[in-house]
């Protein structure tokens, strides 16, 4: 195939171009033998890119369940990180608050 960002023939199975850098996705030449089953690859797209998740498990979980699955776990992953990094901003947030609040206390008494 050919590489979409600088034209260059590449190998068909690369995953980056050798010549640019960018990348590459691989055509599907035969939709058939795609197997169908979880991938630890989309529950970290599903990680990063949570939106993106989130369209990729609803267009999926009809017809590539286990994919989409693998989707989901990524978006989990990525709310329980989010929670939990609200509550150390709210923990830390509140106790530079503490100081802000103590030092205007003791300057201004
Ligand atoms: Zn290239």
């Amino acid at each position: 195939m050919y590489c979409s960002q600088c034209g260059s023939k590449v190998d068909d199975n690369a995953l980056f171009c050798p010549y640019c850098g960018a990348r590459l996705v691989p055509r599907q030449a035969n939709p058939l033998q795609v197997q169908e089953e979880g991938c630890i690859a989309w529950s970290i797209l599903g990680f990063f890119l949570p939106l993106v998740g989130v369209i990729l498990y609803i267009m999926w979980i009809e017809t590539r369940p286990n994919t989409a699955k693998s989707v989901g776990k990524g978006i989990m992953s990525f709310v329980v990180v989010m929670f939990l990094l609200i509550i150390i901003f709210l923990v830390a947030g509140i106790n530079i608050f503490n100081d802000i609040a103590n030092d205007l206390m003791t300057s201004h008494i």
